[in-house]
């Protein structure tokens, strides 16, 4: 066995590394062989023979080396950098010479983990006075008193949710206790939207799982436990024509609460409990049915799975890699990935090509729009002006291998080919616009960057004899009140797919599928397209 490097450490550190190192001197600078040995390869006295080291993370890396040079860490890391990144290189890189060395000095590689930001979790305290934290734990370090709960947000206006158990602490006494909303409550299934629990429950020890959200103070907030205040559809009108709340939906009432940081009731912030599901949101008014899970219905801090964050780190990787400034070597510019699992793989794939097709598509259209300027699109010009917008009418051979499968396509073949992408690009306009569609990938008029209007609608609102025949609270209602009316009732039409557009029609969608010319045409989700253009689908 080699004598310890370790008295020679601090010298070498302090003497710094020469870029131009060669590999036989490398072999023998003791911060090499630290690195090798410490952080590379340990000695198994079980197995004799050397076993890879177990990982460490670069601070605690850092640490080891300050300990076993008695040099500070700051002055370690910076060593220890430098170390790596000149081993990284080649020797012949490293020397400039013809003769060196052509692979990297040390066997192993340097590794990132990345995890997801987790949840946010926060304290039952007003705006700007609660602690808002990613660490998940119980009570708040260094108040110990204050408990955190986890925060989730309406997907359509951000309002903060706390999943909760309003449950008997130790003394007996009613008390939220944080949980993951996943948690369900345990004896009886009291929270389908078939059921909402129709009894008052009023048996003080019963456990309830529901949601706490604080009251906001600001104006837009205006939720106060008024019968207006709950979605349309809970609603009855009683023998008197009042208003009041199907018996349905009783149980799932909003409960003001005053709670205190510790979770306690009876004094503290302003808040309210919604037992059950979470089923609308006290802003917004966004409710929420069918057959979702809580998780799905509102949003955390990291709404994208692990697919969703590998496919933004690659492309960021690929993009870098690409750039001016990288210093690859065109060759080098590659990303590997590895997987233990195939079906792990397909899916990463499949959500890249996705992610890809997607954003794409996406560009093409706010392309168009840019280029169309304040007059904005008609819908019957979505296609053609996303062909010009992607440059998919260009005649070069590259640009159409991009989206025909025989790019060689002259003559008639070709107008067709034209034809049908011009269909599948507004169809996609369409498509990309239905309701709840993509979570983690909202739309572009989602995110407030393409508006939809509908021509004509001021002027149809206007035009009182249109109205002299309707319904009075249409005949007597101002013009702006009917186009909003109109307009909503529109955007709802639209989000659910319920219009009439020539690229929708189910035989035109079939023809698409049958061109086998296009190679855009079903790209992504053919089965989708399948569905929608068979009769009976779904
Ligand atoms: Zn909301």
């Amino acid at each position: 066995m080699r004598p310890s490097v370790r008295p020679a450490l601090g010298s070498v550190i302090d003497a710094g590394l020469s870029p131009s190192i060669s590999d036989a001197s490398l072999r023998n600078h003791p911060l090499a062989i630290w690195v090798e040995t410490r952080l590379g390869v340990v000695w198994s006295d079980v197995d004799q023979r050397w076993v890879r080291a177990r990982p460490l993370t670069v601070t605690e890396a850092v640490a080891a080396l300050s300990e076993d040079s008695d040099r500070a860490t700051d002055v370690c890391r910076s060593a220890l950098r430098n170390l790596l990144l000149i081993s990284a290189l080649p020797e012949a890189e490293r020397t400039g010479s013809a003769q060196a060395n052509v692979r990297s000095f040390f066997a192993f590689k340097l590794h990132q983990f990345i995890s997801g930001a987790g949840h946010a979790f926060s304290t039952l305290e007003v705006q700007g006075r609660r602690t808002v934290t990613v660490e998940g734990q119980q009570f708040l370090p260094g108040d110990p008193e204050k408990r955190l709960y986890p925060t989730h947000f309406c997907r359509d206006c951000g309002h903060e949710y706390h999943p909760v158990r309003f449950a008997l602490d130790d003394k007996g006494l009613r008390v939220f206790f944080a949980r993951d909303i996943d948690d369900a409550a345990p004896i009886r299934p009291d929270d389908d939207d078939e059921d909402a629990g129709d009894d008052e429950d009023n048996a003080d020890d019963r456990e309830i799982f529901g949601f706490l959200t604080p009251h906001a103070s600001d104006a837009a907030f205006t939720f106060d436990d008024r019968e207006e205040d709950y979605p349309e559809t809970w609603i009855e009108f009683d023998a008197a024509g009042n208003p009041r709340l199907k018996r349905h939906y009783r149980g799932a009432r909003a409960r003001s609460v005053m709670v205190s940081p510790t979770g306690k009731v009876g004094s503290g912030t302003r808040a309210w409990f919604l037992p059950g599901k979470f089923r609308f949101c006290l802003r917004c008014g966004a409710a929420q049915g069918g057959a979702a899970r809580d998780r799905n219905r509102l949003a955390s801090l990291s709404a994208e799975g692990r697919s969703s964050a590998t496919t933004v780190l690659v492309g960021s990787a690929l993009r870098w890699m690409h750039g001016s400034n990288s210093g690859l070597s065109p060759f080098t510019r590659k990303l590997l990935g590895f997987t233990d699992n195939r079906q792990d793989a397909a899916l990463q794939s499949g959500h890249f090509n996705d992610f890809l097709f997607v954003s794409l598509i996406r560009a093409g259209f706010l392309g168009a729009l840019e280029i169309a300027g304040a007059k904005g699109l008609r819908s019957e010009e979505l296609g053609s002006s996303q062909q010009k917008a992607l440059g998919f009418d260009r005649p070069s051979p590259e640009l159409r291998a991009e989206w025909l499968l025989e790019p060689e396509l002259r003559g008639f073949n070709l107008q067709e080919a034209e034809s049908t992408l011009r269909q599948v690009l507004s169809y996609r306009v369409w498509f990309d616009q239905r309701r709840g569609w993509r979570y983690t990938n909202p739309n572009l008029e989602q995110l407030g960057l393409v508006e939809v209007d509908y021509l004509g609608l001021d002027d149809l609102s206007a035009d009182q004899t249109l109205f002299a025949d309707a319904p009075p609270v249409l005949r007597d209602a101002s013009p702006q009140v009917r186009a909003a009316v109109y307009r909503e009732l529109l955007d709802h039409l639209r989000k659910w797919m319920a219009i009439r557009s020539q690229v929708l029609d189910a035989t035109v969608i079939e023809q698409c599928w049958r061109s086998r010319t296009a190679a855009f045409a079903f790209h992504g989700d053919s089965g989708l397209m399948r569905s929608l253009a068979e009769p009976d689908g779904s």
